[in-house]
């Protein structure tokens, strides 16, 4: 067996109906679930405060919607590599951090050989090997099975590549794992669904979905899908084929998530706010370290923020209202659609305003989708940001039953 491979799988998934499969079930003491688990009762202002030194302040800008932070940042890498999700900042950083010899290793997603959209975790000491985990996935995979057997080969400084939920699993075990350095490069997350779902959806798109080789949901209200022959199309998101989707296609975890933004690590990558380019969201002294890395390998320039959210997230809201009530959703005519979508990347919410609104819809769907679907789990599972972020629209605490 390689070094880097993976090693057998410690346990079988977990049989929680709230779970990502993370990791921490398989291993040798799936108890650890309970204190480290997103879906049970986070801390995250305790978990903020351990890992930046103070919880998220709603008084200072951009902390509510987006996490403690040091400064926010669009950024490209100023020769994009092949095969990453945008500029492939996420996959350099891992790369720079084994160069420089700063980390034994990186744990992060590839690709399973047989399906480029099926995340395996992955352990990579070198750093060309780090081009194996570039581009996005679909899917749930146990990135953090391997933090064990990483220790049992010696590795004492880690970096991980993780989404949040992964990541909050990860800050709540830190200091039981003990490394000696621990470097955390998140990009958020947000509707992500099983890999198999993930096939159905591009045979939606398709009639050859296994020509896709590339999607992404980008900031200008455009899906961009590219094929194995070069030809790339981008389709407005009003014209998806979302409503042909069962209302199970995002299990109940990627309805009600809390942290869209990766708020427990040190650097966030994303595009969001980026109107084009990666958005990036330096959390403490670690991720400016990570972020320095890059040298003037990379190009920044200012987060810029236009239009207004509030009545997009308004009708977000009450379509998702209307689909809990099984009532039919609010829908366009078609012939208005093309105009609509072309005037949404010109006078709808852009950059920070847009990821914004983002953050707010997801805090929304977490509130109407748990006190639908599991009420007894709002009072320990939803946060005071998410609560805070959801108030505008009249979703209040107080107001719940099960609260
Ligand atoms: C399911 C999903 C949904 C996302 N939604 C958003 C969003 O709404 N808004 C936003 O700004 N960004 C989102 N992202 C992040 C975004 O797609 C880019 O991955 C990120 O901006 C980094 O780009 P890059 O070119 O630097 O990444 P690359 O250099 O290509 O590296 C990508 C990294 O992502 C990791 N990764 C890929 N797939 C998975 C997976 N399934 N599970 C865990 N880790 C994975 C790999 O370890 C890899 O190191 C999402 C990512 C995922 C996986
Ligand atoms: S901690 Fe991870 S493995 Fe455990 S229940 Fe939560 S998501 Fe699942
Ligand atoms: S949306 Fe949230 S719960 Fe779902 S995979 Fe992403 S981080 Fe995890």
């Amino acid at each position: 067996m390689r070094r880097d491979a993976l090693p057998p799988l410690i346990a079988a998934a977990p049989a929680r109906t709230l779970c990502t499969d993370c990791g921490v079930s398989r291993s040798s003491d799936p108890h650890r679930c309970g204190q480290a688990c997103q879906f049970i009762a986070p801390d995250y202002p305790g978990a903020e405060q351990r890992v930046h030194g103070r919880a998220r302040e709603p008084a200072r800008a951009g902390e509510l919607h987006f996490g403690v932070h040091r400064r926010m940042v669009r950024a490209s890498l100023k020769a994009p590599s092949e095969g990453a999700q945008w500029s492939g900042i996420t996959t350099r950083v891992a790369e720079r951090l084994l160069e420089t010899g700063a980390v034994d290793a990186v744990l992060a997603m590839a690709s399973n050989p047989d399906d480029r959209w099926r995340p395996v975790p992955r352990l990579v000491t070198r750093a060309e090997d780090m081009a194996q985990c570039r581009g996005m996935k679909m899917g749930y995979a146990p990135l953090l099975s391997l933090l064990e057997p990483a220790r049992a080969r010696g590795f004492r400084r880690l970096a991980v590549v993780g989404i949040p939920c992964q990541v909050y699993a990860l800050r709540a075990l830190e200091a039981e794992f003990g490394f000696e350095r621990l470097y955390v490069i998140g990009t958020p997350c947000s509707d992500n669904t099983t890999t198999e779902n993930f096939h159905a959806f591009l045979g939606l798109l398709s009639e050859k979905p296994e020509a896709i080789t590339y999607l992404e949901f980008r900031a200008d209200y455009h899906v961009e899908v590219r094929f194995a022959d070069g030809t790339r199309r981008e389709i407005p998101f009003l014209q998806l084929p979302l409503s042909t989707l069962p209302p199970d296609f995002f299990p109940l975890t990627c309805r009600t998530c809390v942290d869209y933004t990766n708020a427990l690590a040190d650097l966030t990558v994303g595009y969001m706010g980026g109107r084009g380019e990666q958005w990036l969201i330096v959390r403490n002294a670690r991720g400016e370290e990570l972020v320095a890395l890059l040298g003037d390998e990379l190009r920044t320039s200012a987060v810029t923020s236009a239009g207004k959210r509030t009545g997009a997230v308004r009708g977000f809201m009450a379509n998702v209202q209307r689909a809990g009530a099984g009532l039919p959703l609010r829908r366009m005519p078609a012939w208005l659609k093309p105009l609509v979508g072309w005037l949404m990347p010109r006078i709808g919410p852009r950059g920070l305003e847009f990821a914004r609104a983002r953050v707010e819809m997801k805090a929304i769907e977490t509130v109407l989708h748990l006190e639908r679907e599991a009420p007894r789990k709002m009072r320990h599972m939803v946060p005071a940001h998410v609560w805070a972020l959801a108030a505008p629209y009249g979703l209040k605490p107080q107001d719940r039953s099960e609260t």
